[in-house]
């Protein structure tokens, strides 16, 4: 059994990305320049992040058995991922149309969460072995509530540390901040999660408070090109964002973060580097295009941070 093993308890999409000259209108159809097909949710994201920046990861979620379905199991084999806990789905994998307004860059999108919204406890419970033998299980809120709370409690029971990146922002039961050893927001899921708006870095504090206040161990509140802002009971710090390069594409920015920064911490890292390691795979994302193949190696991680 491997202890520095990292659980990602997440979804998986496949992202359909339209670029257009503009967003159609209601009843109308247009003709748009590109088109590109690729594996998306935060989970798949995050668990491709970790995989790349040095962890052993294994996935948790539900596929269907379709060629997007497939798009997934070529992914996780290539990058090492261990799917014996990714489950079959009779229903289609889910998928994402996402429209990108070429000039503005507007977005409109609409997300069918499909397989991997009908995993169940038992299908979590099945996954006590090797949730037992990982040193972090980290989940997002693509899954349903019921999911991602059942798993954060089974990795509680078994002493297993828990990151919780509450995207995207949704009301959450005062007792699941309590199962999240560590919270990995932005600044608008603090905002919509807390009721503070987080503009400066005393309001990340504010908005840190509300989360250790309810019950998390470690409130990390991620500031796009403002890096990001710890908290717990005995230290916080501002870590800055690190530059990597001109910024080409934001997108998956906080899924690279939240990789990188579970392999820090499985790696022992203390928090305020851990933070800084999850800043530095950010960084590197951001400036390349596309969510999971803008994820970073560790050897690139390692030189920036040199
Ligand atoms: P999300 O992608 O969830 O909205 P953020 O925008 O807060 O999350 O970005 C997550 C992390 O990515 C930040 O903490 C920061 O380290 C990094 N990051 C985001 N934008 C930039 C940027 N322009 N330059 C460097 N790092 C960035």
């Amino acid at each position: 059994m491997n202890h520095n093993r990292i659980t990602v308890l997440g979804s998986f999409v496949a992202d359909l990305a339209f670029r257009v000259d503009r967003l159609p209108a209601r009843g109308e159809t247009i003709l748009g320049p590109s088109f590109v097909l690729g594996p998306g949710g935060k989970g798949s994201n995050q668990a491709v992040a970790a995989a790349r920046s040095g962890g052993h990861v294994s996935f948790i979620t539900k596929l269907g058995r379709d060629p997007f379905g497939d798009i997934a199991r070529k992914l996780y084999a290539d990058e090492g991922i261990d799917t014996g806990h990714v489950y079959e789905a009779t229903v289609p994998t889910g998928a994402a149309a996402i429209l990108i307004d070429a000039a503005s860059g507007d977005n409109a999108i609409i997300v069918v969460p499909g397989a991997c919204f009908t995993i169940t406890t038992d299908e979590v419970d099945a996954a006590r072995e090797l949730i037992a033998g990982s040193s972090v299980l980290m989940a997002q809120l693509e899954l349903p509530l019921e999911i991602v709370e059942h798993g954060l409690a089974l990795a509680r029971s078994l002493g297993v540390a828990t990151i919780l990146n509450p995207a995207p922002a949704a009301a959450l039961p005062e007792h699941l901040y309590q199962l999240a050893d560590y919270i990995t927001p932005n600044e608008s899921e603090a905002e919509a999660l807390t009721g503070v708006a987080v503009v400066t870095l005393a309001d990340a504090e504010r908005a840190a408070d509300v989360f250790l206040a309810r019950g998390v161990k470690n409130a990390i509140i991620t500031l796009g090109a403002q890096g990001a802002f710890v908290k717990n009971a005995t230290m916080s710090a501002h870590v800055v964002a690190l530059d990597a390069g001109a910024v080409v594409e934001t997108t998956g920015a906080g899924d690279a973060f939240n990789g990188g920064l579970a392999v820090a911490l499985t790696e022992g890292l203390p928090l305020e580097a851990a933070v800084r390691f999850g800043c530095a795979t950010a960084a590197i994302s951001v400036t390349r295009p596309g969510t999971a193949p803008s994820m970073p190696h560790r050897a690139e991680i390692d030189c920036l941070l040199a």
